[in-house]
């Protein structure tokens, strides 16, 4: 197999959340579309099953859950995150996604992995839903690592300009993570979370928050800290958060990142893996809403990891 794979599935495209709202099926479309116009080696999506979800979620909020989709129907579990029949099971191909993803690279099977699903979702807690966001995907990656495989030492890194509030909840209490966050700061943008003091119960949470306007050289001074941490840590795998809201192009923040600052950070976040734990990455798309700034930070990625 090749060293650089993608996991995707086409019925992530049936979470329908309605005409309006920022995060539809077109961001995935997109994605999928880069994926082949790069003829990028692709594998379908498995289903997270109860158990996997188990490994992050409180059980309640999984009943709960299961109840708003047996009834087959359009419901709002927050003020900005909203279901739809296809939901359930594109919300379980993500979190199976991300699982699957951790597996191919654990077992030598692929060195890097692109996981190209949707709802994202690295703004759901451990109790709830949050922010278009229904299960923790990168979070329950991270914990399939240590708990199935063994692991001692997994990082997750967060570059969607949105702070990670829900992998940073699921992994707040895990001695044997990192999660490391950038993001725009916490006064002017949603969630509201992601302050330099937020750093876990076992200082295994580093935030960089950013300030709005920024660009290219605050990003790098932001993120060469963070590296030098994770490469501290000496992680045994490297899971990403990869948002593109950041882009200078996406309104939805005010930060004025660039597709070569996604390149940039990238083959940075490479180098590290190369040194600490024989290249194995897997990268799990997160936000990303406008046309242009989604399709050019992901390609960036995408280029950056396949090459
Ligand atoms: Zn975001």
């Amino acid at each position: 197999m090749s060293s650089f794979v993608t996991i995707t599935h086409e019925d992530c495209l049936g979470h329908d959340t309605g005409p309006h709202h920022r995060e539809r099926p077109w961001r995935l479309e997109t994605v999928r579309g880069l994926i082949d116009e790069m003829e990028l080696p692709v594998i379908e999506a498995r289903e997270a099953n109860d158990e996997d979800l188990l490994l992050g979620h409180d059980p309640a909020y999984l009943e709960a859950l299961e109840e708003v989709f047996a009834r087959q129907e359009h419901a709002d579990l927050d003020s900005d995150t909203h279901v739809s029949p296809g939901s359930r099971r594109a919300s379980r191909l993500g979190a199976g996604g991300a699982l699957q993803a951790v597996d191919l690279v654990l077992s030598g099977e692929a060195k890097r992995v692109f996981v190209a699903t949707r709802p994202p979702g690295h703004h759901a807690t451990r109790t709830r839903a949050m922010g278009f966001c229904i299960y923790g995907n990168t979070g329950l990656a991270a914990l399939h690592a240590l708990e199935r495989h063994g692991l001692s030492r997994v990082a997750v890194l967060d570059f969607d300009v949105h702070h990670g509030n829900g992998t940073q909840d699921i992994l707040w209490d895990e001695p044997r993570s990192l999660f490391i966050s950038s993001h725009q700061e916490p006064k002017s943008l949603w969630p509201g979370t992601g302050a330099r003091s937020e750093t876990g119960a076992h200082d295994n949470v580093l935030n960089l928050p950013l300030a709005s306007g920024s660009g290219a050289s605050e990003m790098k001074v932001a993120w060469e800290d963070g590296l030098a941490r994770l490469e501290a840590f000496k992680p045994e795998l490297i899971i990403v958060s990869a948002g593109f809201d950041a882009h200078r192009e996406d309104d939805i923040s005010g930060l004025l990142w660039t597709a070569g600052d996604y390149w940039w950070l990238t083959n940075a976040i490479r180098s590290v893996a190369r040194r600490c734990c024989e290249g194995r990455i897997v990268s799990c798309l997160e936000g990303g809403y406008n046309p242009t700034a989604l399709a050019e930070g992901a390609a960036a990625h995408l280029e950056a990891l396949a090459r």
